[in-house]
């Protein structure tokens, strides 16, 4: 009854989330600096019959509990606000304002679709079972990002399952696409520091060789994925950045590399945690320098829970709305999203919306400066959080 109600609303309402969209595409803020698009989401929620926390987290994060008239579970719907620093070149009329920073990941998607929907569950709360928690999130592109400060809040303590969606122009509007488990990759940042002793390089022997050092060091890690991690398990190590400009005849004394690191699940995340401090040891001392090795976390790889994720596929598969055309499993992601750390500690599902823009052959991925979606995805991402609200 709420259900045929509620999609029905949503039909209606399409090109007000279209309206939304636009407009917040044209006006991008950057992560941690969306102060105008907290005000526009905050006004958007003012003289509606439910309770807004503005600021929660680290920065503009908005919360909206809607507490339903009917006994039910508790549940988040999380959409990400924040923007990019790209310079936008498409030809759309709703082109970004903002000079340098456009929303390239469809992150103003994720919001338009959200807001209405949450209108709509306002207008029929006395027919809701349980509550639903929006969750407005900033800052998602830039570690730490704004999920895991929202998730160290506690305000979500009590909530059964988080939910989100992403739109990727993979697949056309219409198609829904899930992965269960581990979906989504986590990251480490590090930096190394070599402290070697420098010379005259007719003088080996009187010097440290931070050169030759930071080169083992290198080739060392590449035994890592090769040679320690199971062939059936994912990992990634890249070192980006080695500065060893010196002089062709002087033993260089100190050098600084940069890498980034990728994984599938927290067992190997900590194995290539454990094996790069192992050989940064060993490094020195092979060559008696000395080594600062910074290494950061930032998001953890993303899990699906399996059960709720099955909830969510058989709910979606069964559905008989018409913009909902298939649901398909979709393989792993390499990209990293801090919906991670609802996931981490709530039971969550993170699925994902085609959105491929009508009439191109081949869409321009996230974060291109092209980017752009096709705007019938955003009903069919209402429609299919709405059946998901609707299980409970
Ligand atoms: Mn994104």
């Amino acid at each position: 009854m709420m259900k045929e109600q509620l999609m029905k609303m949503l039909e209606q309402r399409k090109d007000e989330m279209i309206q939304i969209r636009r407009h917040l595409h044209e006006y991008p803020e950057l992560s941690f600096e969306e102060e105008k698009t907290a005000q526009y989401i905050a006004d958007f929620y003012a003289g509606k019959d439910v309770d807004v926390q503005r600021n929660v987290g680290n920065g503009y994060g908005i919360i909206v509990t809607i507490k339903g008239g009917k006994p039910g579970k508790t549940i988040g719907l999380r959409a990400d606000f924040d923007a990019l620093p790209i310079h936008e070149e498409t030809d759309v009329p709703f082109k970004s304002k903002i000079d340098g920073v456009m929303h390239a990941c469809g992150h103003d998607a994720h919001t338009a679709y959200l807001l209405v929907l949450a209108d709509c569950l306002i207008q029929l709360k006395d027919e809701l079972p349980g509550t639903i928690k929006v969750i407005h999130q900033h800052a998602e592109e830039v570690p730490p990002g704004g999920a895991k400060s929202i998730v160290e809040s506690g305000l979500l303590d009590d909530v059964d399952a988080v939910y989100g969606v992403h739109f990727f122009p993979t697949n056309p509007a219409g198609d829904v696409g899930y992965h269960s488990g581990y979906s989504m990759a986590g990251r480490t940042y590090f930096k190394l520091k070599i402290q070697g002793v420098g010379g005259h390089g007719s003088s080996p022997h009187l010097a440290k060789d931070a050169i030759v050092a930071g080169a083992h060091f290198v080739t060392a890690i590449q035994t890592v994925v090769s040679r320690r991690l199971n062939p059936f398990d994912m990992g990634v190590i890249t070192i980006g950045s080695f500065d060893g400009k010196g002089q062709f005849n002087v033993i260089k004394d100190s050098v600084e590399l940069e890498g980034d690191v990728r994984y599938m699940t927290s067992e190997v995340q900590e194995l290539i945690d454990k094996e790069v401090h192992r050989i940064t040891k060993g490094i020195e001392a092979e060559f008696g320098v000395k080594c600062e090795l910074e290494y950061v976390p930032d998001y953890p790889p993303l899990y699906n829970d399996p059960e709720i994720t099955a909830e969510v596929v058989a709910v979606l598969q069964s559905s008989t709305e018409p913009e909902i055309k298939s649901v398909m499993e979709f393989p792993m992601f390499s990209g990293s999203e801090d919906f991670a750390y609802y996931a981490a500690k709530y039971p969550s599902c993170f699925f994902y919306i085609g959105s491929k823009p009508k009439g191109v052959e081949k869409a321009y991925f996230n974060h291109h400066p092209k980017w752009d979606v096709d705007e019938d995805a955003l009903l069919v991402a209402a429609k299919a959080v709405a059946e998901v609200v609707c299980k409970g």
